[in-house]
């Protein structure tokens, strides 16, 4: 999953952003509402994290703006306790939740969770596909009854996956959702990370059992999203 940050204040900017990466998303920052614009017109993202008072152009309108250009693009405005109205116009504005500052990393954290799960139809927080569990909260993945240990670009590329099922995902799409501005990316980046995560989930390409390769278009799960694990 891929974010754009709009904060101005570098000091809450920085370690949020580190925070959501470890998280395992892909951070972008932009600290102007303008710049926050330009980016999020720009790129595909799953979730802009939008601060109300920014220099350039407020959070507020850039929020109204978004709402028009990316009907789909969920927003978290984030709010300051001494204008307790903005989270109202905020929401008004179009913004889908809010935070107020200052805030715990840990409820921003799980409040974007649920807004992805929201905008996933997906309502449970763990996801599952025939024997895995995926678990975004705790960065964790079962097979069966064993943990298997995954590199965050194996576990987002998953992830995506599951958020998806039965859809055709490009690499374009997973280099887009799952990769930052800043990453430099070749163009065989995605297959050399879905062959790893294919061998760590021991899946085979010609046969697979979780992840199909459709030529010329991209990767799906295989069959039905229904799950086997209660
Ligand atoms: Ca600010």
């Amino acid at each position: 999953m891929r974010l754009l940050l709009v904060e101005d204040e570098l000091d809450l900017a920085r370690p949020l952003a580190k925070g959501l990466q470890r998280e395992g998303y892909a951070v972008d920052m932009a600290h102007a509402g303008d710049t926050g614009l330009e980016l999020a017109l720009l790129h595909d993202y799953d979730l802009a994290i939008i601060d109300i008072n920014l220099p350039e152009m407020d959070g507020l309108t850039l929020c109204r703006q978004l709402r028009r250009e990316k009907p789909l693009l969920l927003i978290l405005i984030l709010t300051a306790r001494s204008h307790p109205l903005d989270s109202i116009t905020g929401l008004d504005a179009g913004a889908d939740d809010y935070v107020t500052k200052p805030f715990h990393f840990g409820e921003l954290a799980a409040r974007l969770r649920a807004l992805l799960r929201r905008e996933s139809t997906i309502t449970d927080p763990i996801l599952t596909f025939k024997d895995l569990r995926l678990d975004p909260a705790s960065q964790t993945l079962w097979q069966s009854r064993q943990r298997r240990e995954l590199t965050r670009k194996e576990f987002g590329i998953l992830e995506y996956l599951m958020r998806h099922p039965n859809e055709v995902i490009s690499q374009e799409t997973l280099l887009e959702h799952i990769w930052d501005a800043h990453a430099n990316v070749l163009t065989n980046t995605v297959r050399v990370h879905i062959s790893s995560l294919r061998i760590k989930l021991n899946d085979h390409a010609t046969a697979p059992t979780y992840i199909e390769t459709v030529i010329g278009s991209g990767y799906r799960l295989v069959g039905s999203a229904n799950s086997t694990l209660p």
